[in-house]
């Protein structure tokens, strides 16, 4: 049984080793709740020894000394390594988060695109010329990488999250280092091995596997970095900005989730918009910092939305992530219990559980950490299940008579991450859009999410913008040079 174990050690300066302290951890199947792996508890010692690595990297000839494109042509190398690899690595990503195979391939082709998007732009940053009042003077600016940049991942897309962060940092000329979470680590060892075959010179690319309290704060607070990019959870992300505050350590961007509201209005597709949140919430098991956990529903619609959202739920089969099913179980023991506590503080709120929220106690789901998707009716601000981001499969339906009032409950969260309208009004979906206080709207469908597509937070939904141009600007820094010319 042992020997059929996926086992990592972390990728360092261009070779995989094992943690320092000889110790591994445990990585679960979520499908089973079976240990399918072991990955290397990297310690601070590792930390530092992948950022030393990443540190003589970024001076060394064959990164610093190459031309723009050539680090252009290594990323297209590198994605057209993942793939040839790309149902191996897909499956074993699913293996090791539950998640289904086709939110699976959805996550290594998104870190395919980043390879691909960003090596577009390895030889097109340039600084600028600053017109200046005096005379005989040249004053001009650098755009120039940052140096060293950490990325801490989280488990929900970890290839996704990886490549978002690290593409852009490698295209602008820096070397990273890259924490996974600890639930998913061995898919993007697999992806950081694949580096080395396309090329890259050891040491540009680092992985170190670990706990976030152990390998993830020893990154946070790293002196070596010069920049830090993080998603998770709001605990987390005030604990990481802490120990980068410590060492004035630039926090780049800092996503921290959401509590996305969907505003579904009276002159809207509501059949459309009812079939595709019932639906949305099988999406990688609801576990998305985007997910539509509240819908605003005009009460002239309501009970016509219950039902179109019960009868979609009821088509969701859940099963094992690799047989392909439409929704997986969540990721951990410590998610299900997480999503089942929200689940009953939702009954004992006063919300009505409308469909499913149980977990299946017999047949072969009982093992795995499985959910059926939930919906809630009569939902009301206040309640924890309107307040705060569940992370599964989850949503809560609230009434409401105006849109005024849809807007300012929509606008009550301490988050600011997505929103949704439904109007088929063109001026009111554009006057909606602009009074939605968050980063990304989306109107008469879910979309918006894409490397070229800016994405990030406000409120506590963190700062900073993954993807596109702004992606680049925020893993760069100016530097300005004045010149006296007579
Ligand atoms: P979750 O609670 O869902 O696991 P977290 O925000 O804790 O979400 O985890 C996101 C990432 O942050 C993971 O890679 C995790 O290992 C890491 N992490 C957790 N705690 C810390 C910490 N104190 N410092 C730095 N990274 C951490």
């Amino acid at each position: 049984m042992m020997a059929d174990l996926v086992r990592v050690g972390s990728w360092i300066d261009g070779r995989e080793m094992p943690a320092s302290s000889g110790e591994s951890f445990a990585v679960i199947d979520p499908g089973k709740g079976e240990v399918m792996g072991l990955a290397a508890r990297g310690t601070a010692e590792d930390v530092d020894r992948a950022v030393a690595a990443a540190r003589r990297a970024l001076h060394a000839k064959e990164w610093q000394g190459i031309n723009a494109y050539e680090r252009g042509y290594a990323m297209l190398a590198w994605a057209q390594k993942i793939k040839e690899h790309k149902e191996r690595l897909a499956g074993l990503l699913s293996l090791e988060s539950g998640k289904t195979l086709h939110d699976c391939l959805d996550d290594v082709q998104t870190a395919i695109r980043n390879l691909e998007y960003f090596a577009g732009w390895a030889d097109k940053i340039y600084g600028r010329v600053c017109p200046v009042p005096e005379q005989g003077v040249f004053d001009y600016l650098l755009r120039e990488p940052l140096g060293v940049v950490g990325h801490i991942v989280p488990w929900n897309y970890p290839l996704d999250i990886f490549m978002r962060g690290v593409a852009p940092c490698l295209a602008a000329g820096n070397t990273v280092v890259v924490k996974p979470a600890e639930e998913t680590p061995l898919s993007s060892i697999e992806m950081a091995r694949l580096s080395k075959e396309a090329g890259f010179p050891d040491g540009v690319v680092n992985v170190v596997c670990g706990t976030g309290k152990e390998a993830g704060a020893a990154l946070a607070g790293h002196p070596g970095l010069h920049g830090l990019a993080f998603c998770g959870s709001i605990l987390t992300g005030k604990e990481v900005l802490h120990a980068a505050a410590e060492r004035i350590t630039p926090v780049i961007s800092l996503e921290l989730g959401g509590k996305s509201a969907c505003i579904l209005f009276a002159d809207g597709n509501i059949e459309k918009a009812a079939v595709q949140k019932a639906w949305g919430l099988a999406h990688n098991t609801g576990q998305s910092c985007g997910a539509r956990s509240r819908i605003f529903v005009h009460k002239e619609h309501y009970k016509q939305v219950v039902s179109l959202m019960q009868a979609a739920m009821a088509s969701i089969q859940l099963g094992y992530g690799l047989d392909d099913p439409d929704m997986g179980p969540l990721v951990s023991q410590k998610q299900l219990e997480r999503v089942s506590g929200y689940i009953r503080s939702g009954c004992e709120e006063g919300a009505e559980l409308l469909y499913g929220g149980q977990h299946p106690e017999s047949g072969p789901l009982k093992n795995g950490f499985f959910i059926q998707p939930a919906l809630f009716g009569r939902a009301k601000p206040g309640m924890k299940i309107v307040e705060e981001e569940i992370f599964g499969p989850v949503t809560a339906l609230i009434a409401y008579d105006c849109e005024e009032e849809a807007v300012a409950m929509a606008n009550d969260s301490a988050y600011g991450l997505g929103a949704e309208l439904w109007t088929c009004d063109l001026a009111r979906a554009h006057r909606v859009a602009a009074q939605l206080d968050v980063s990304h709207v989306t109107i008469n469908g879910s979309g918006g999410f894409g490397v070229e597509l800016p994405f990030g937070g406000v409120k506590q939904s963190g700062f900073g913008r993954e993807g596109g141009w702004d992606s680049i600007v925020q893993y760069t820094r100016i530097k300005q040079v004045w010149v006296q010319l007579d």
